[in-house]
């Protein structure tokens, strides 16, 4: 079996951790790992912007992914940018080692509405699954139900469903089926 290790950056609540094992677990075979909490990387936080770098967070993932891990999935509460967007909900190397997804802004208590623990966890399992599916080499999907199709607002978050349509599910299957023949 491969392993995905799931790397707690900053503050990350327990249950969410929980979830996202679950659902890397259940829809890609992966064996999981929880990390011990690291901090947010140093030099990071940009303070015009408010926002942490995207980019610091994955050089600081593919530096620390334990050898015997497939591929690391960071989880963090901080609100992620990159340069030509104002935010992002997650990011991924395509057919990599690492990815990573932001709560901060899958949160209603971001937008000022009340906590909603349900809709929290679904969006977590969407796009904990949708950057997970880029490192197995998926591209956005056009099926606006597969949790590979390209959400850069809520509303499409929580338009799709927390699984793949049957295509990406195939492509992801047979990505997992040759890292286990190939063995890297
Ligand atoms: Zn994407
Ligand atoms: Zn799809």
């Amino acid at each position: 079996m491969k392993l995905a290790c799931i790397a707690p950056v900053g503050f990350v609540e327990d249950d969410i951790l929980a979830e996202v094992e679950m659902v890397i677990r259940n829809n890609f075979g992966f064996e999981t790992q929880r990390l011990p909490g690291r901090p947010s990387p140093g030099g990071a936080f940009d303070h015009d912007r408010g926002q942490w770098s995207a980019i610091e967070f994955m050089k600081d993932l593919v530096a620390s992914r334990p050898p015997e891990a497939t591929r690391i999935l960071g989880i963090t509460s901080d609100d992620l940018f990159i340069p030509m967007l104002s935010f992002l909900f997650g990011q991924a190397q395509l057919n990599g080692a690492a990815a990573l997804v932001s709560t901060a802004r899958l949160r209603q208590e971001f937008y000022g509405l009340p906590s909603n623990r349900d809709l929290l966890m679904a969006r977590v399992r969407k796009e904990s699954l949708h950057e997970m599916g880029h490192t197995l080499g998926l591209i956005h999907c056009p099926d606006r139900s597969c949790a590979m199709c390209l959400s850069t607002n809520l509303e499409q978050v929580d338009t799709k469903l927390d699984r793949f349509c049957r295509a990406c599910a195939a492509s992801a299957n047979t990505r997992m089926r040759s890292l286990l023949e190939n063995d890297k």
